[in-house]
């Protein structure tokens, strides 16, 4: 496996993991390429994922930072580059599409529509849809839609191999970020992540960090995480806290300032969802449990 990147500090995919890979009669020969963009929320930077071969293509547009694209071409050795696969619009996986278009003419840009979002990347989309079986490198991929980290958000499953190309639905060391608002849900999240359970992955190749080799392991702990912070906001609210701000105080103790933004959006995410199963509810007063014997 090649890699397209400048820093040793990035936690790079393993070379036996796509060694692996190339053993299967279908082959995936996944490339990991740095879209340069390290920063406070996307950590290392982002990995975009070019499958070569018959219909060349790159999962995720990075944000057009030409050393990416550069490193691309590099990969790429002189084949055409025939579509760009996104996982969600979020500005690290679809900013860089545009810069892309315009070094790459006759490129294809296809995603699962969030019109409003798209907007702002003006290129000509092409829609994807759940379950679409799309050609990709010398193989096929299956489109599994996975809302709640975006509602845009897609996967791309290679069944011969049991590789989920996962976007942000997973990151090694750390969980997922659900910005409710940007349309983050976590009851969608949590459905997402039994739904790629259900799939049996070996391997999930994420937008950021390193390859996860034992998916179950990681999407179990996710859900665990956020049903005991589900049960920590429901402990806030029983202890008359009416505000996502306090909930984040008492819940997230010793948070970085910087990071408390963040932290905020996944306690009203949890809001929303305990909203929705009836057992929070708010008003001018703000937040309250419904029934506190619920607890
Ligand atoms: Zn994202």
């Amino acid at each position: 496996m090649r890699f397209f990147h400048s820093s040793a500090r990035l936690s790079a995919p393993s070379r036996a993991t796509c060694d692996r890979l190339r053993t299967t009669r279908f082959l995936l020969n996944p490339l990991a390429i740095h879209a340069f963009n390290p920063g406070p929320i996307t950590g290392a930077g982002n990995w975009t994922w070019l499958l070569p071969g018959r219909v060349s293509t790159l999962i995720d547009a990075g944000t057009g930072d030409p050393r990416h694209i550069d490193a691309l071409e590099r990969a790429l050795a002189g084949e055409r580059l025939a579509q760009v696969l996104v996982t969600h619009a979020h500005a690290d996986h679809a900013s860089g599409a545009p810069a892309m278009a315009e070094r790459m003419p006759g490129v294809q840009f296809r995603k699962m529509p969030w019109p409003d979002r798209d907007l702002k990347w003006p290129v000509s989309w092409q829609p994807l849809a759940d379950g679409e079986v799309v050609s990709a490198g010398d193989t096929s991929l299956v489109t599994v839609h996975t809302p709640g980290h975006a509602p845009d958000h897609v996967c791309f499953w290679h069944e011969e191999t049991r590789t989920l190309l996962c976007g942000d639905l997973a990151v090694k060391g750390t969980t997922v970020w659900i910005p409710s608002s940007l349309k983050g849900d976590l009851s969608d999240y949590l459905a997402s992540l039994e739904r790629v359970l259900r799939l049996n992955p070996q391997r999930l190749l994420p937008a950021h960090g390193p390859v996860i080799n034992e998916p179950h392991k990681l999407l179990r702990a996710y859900i665990a995480h956020k049903l005991e912070r589900e049960a920590q906001v429901l402990d806030a609210l029983g202890r008359g806290d009416t505000n996502p701000d306090a909930i984040v105080a008492r819940v997230y103790a010793g948070l970085k300032e910087s990071l408390a933004p963040m932290a905020r959006e996944n306690v009203v995410s949890h809001l929303v969802k305990l909203a929705r199963e009836g057992r929070a509810t708010s008003d001018d007063n703000g937040w309250r449990l419904i029934n506190p014997i619920s607890l």
